[in-house]
C-alpha cells in the first residue's frame, strides 16, 4: 500500500502576496493528534512526488483538511503550490508526527501558544481541541508577524470559533487570542520574546506574570524565535517536554531555513 493519499483541493485563500490556505479532502484512514504536521506535496515528472512538512490547520474531527502556507519565490514546493486550483489533485501522506500535542505538557493552569509567521498553524488545530479547554483554565494564542496584513485567521479566531457549535462557548470563556506586528503600527507591537520579558503580554492580558508552576507553553516560529524563545525559557528553568517525557514546554521549528 502507498503511504500517500491523494487528495483534492476543495477551496483556496489568499491571504497576502507570500501567505495562502487551501482545503482539501480527508481520506477517512488518515487519522492525527491536534497540533502535528504531515508531508504533502505534489507529483511531478519524476517517480517521487516533491514533498514538505506541513501542520495540519484543520482540527483532526474535520472532515476536510486544511493548511496554511508560505509562498517562497524560488521555493521548490510553493512556486507551484501557490497557484493550486479547486480540483487539483495533492499528495498526503498517511501518517502524521510532531511535539506539539498536549500529552507532551505537564499540567498547568494556562497554555501559552506561541507562533511566528506560519506557526500560527498547528496552534489553530489546538484551539479547536475541546481537550485543550479540559486541561488548561486559560488558552492565550499569540501570532507575531512584521505586518498587520499577516495576521491571518484573525476573524477566524474572533468571529467564528467563538459561535463553533461545539467549542463555542469554551472558546469565549478561556481563549485569549494576542496578535502582534514589529513593523508598523499596530494595538500589540513588539517580538514575543520582549513582551514576555518585559511583562507586557501578561498585563495586557491580565493574567499574572509567567510561571513554572502555572504556565506551559508550545512555541512554533522561525529558528531565531524558537532560539530566543527556548533560551529564556530554559533560562528560568522550565524544561523541554518531548514523547519520552512531559515538560513545561514543547516546539516544532515552522521552517528550516537551508
Ligand atoms: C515541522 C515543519 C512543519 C512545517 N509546517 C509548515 C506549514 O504549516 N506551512 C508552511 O508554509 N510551511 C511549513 N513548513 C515549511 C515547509 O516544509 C517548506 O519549507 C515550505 O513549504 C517551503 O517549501 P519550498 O519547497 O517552496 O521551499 P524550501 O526549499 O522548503 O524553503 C526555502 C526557504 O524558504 C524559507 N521558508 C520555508 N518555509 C517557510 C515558512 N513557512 N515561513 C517562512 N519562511 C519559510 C526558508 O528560509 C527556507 O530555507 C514546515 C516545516 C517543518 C520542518
Amino acid at each position: 500500500m502507498s503511504n500517500f493519499n491523494e487528495e483534492r483541493v476543495l477551496s483556496v485563500h489568499h491571504w497576502t502576496d507570500s501567505l495562502f490556505s487551501f482545503r482539501t479532502t480527508r481520506d477517512p484512514s488518515f487519522r492525527f493528534r491536534n497540533g502535528e504536521f504531515t508531508m504533502i506535496g505534489l507529483k511531478g515528472e519524476g517517480a517521487k512526488p516533491l514533498l514538505r512538512a506541513y501542520s495540519v490547520v484543520s482540527a483532526n474531527y474535520e472532515e476536510e483538511l486544511e493548511f496554511f502556507s508560505i509562498k517562497v519565490a524560488n521555493g521548490p514546493l510553493t512556486s507551484k503550490l501557490q497557484h493550486l486550483k479547486v480540483g487539483d489533485p495533492i499528495v498526503v501522506s498517511r501518517k502524521a508526527t510532531g511535539t506539539l500535542v498536549l500529552d507532551n505538557l505537564m499540567p498547568g493552569r494556562n497554555l501559552y501558544l506561541l507562533g511566528t509567521g506560519t506557526g500560527l498553524a498547528p496552534f489553530l488545530a489546538i484551539i479547536k481541541d475541546p481537550e485543550t479547554y479540559e486541561r488548561f483554565e486559560k488558552v492565550v494564542l499569540v501570532h507575531g508577524c512584521r505586518h498587520v496584513q499577516e495576521l491571518a485567521y484573525g476573524e477566524t479566531i474572533t468571529e467564528t470559533l467563538p459561535n463553533h457549535e461545539l467549542i463555542g462557548e469554551m472558546v469565549r470563556d478561556q481563549l485569549v487570542y494576542y496578535p502582534t506586528v514589529t513593523r508598523e503600527p499596530f494595538r500589540n507591537r513588539g517580538r514575543i520574546t520582549d513582551l514576555m520579558t518585559s511583562g507586557k503580554l501578561f498585563s495586557d492580558i491580565g493574567l499574572p506574570m509567567m510561571t513554572r508552576e502555572a504556565d506551559r507553553f508550545m512555541l512554533c516560529g522561525s529558528p531565531d524565535m524558537i532560539r530566543d524563545t527556548r533560551d529564556l525559557l530554559a533560562g528560568a528553568d522550565y524544561v523541554e517536554g518531548n514523547h519520552g517525557e512531559a515538560g513545561h514546554y514543547v516546539i516544532e521549528k515552522a521552517f528550516v531555513e537551508k
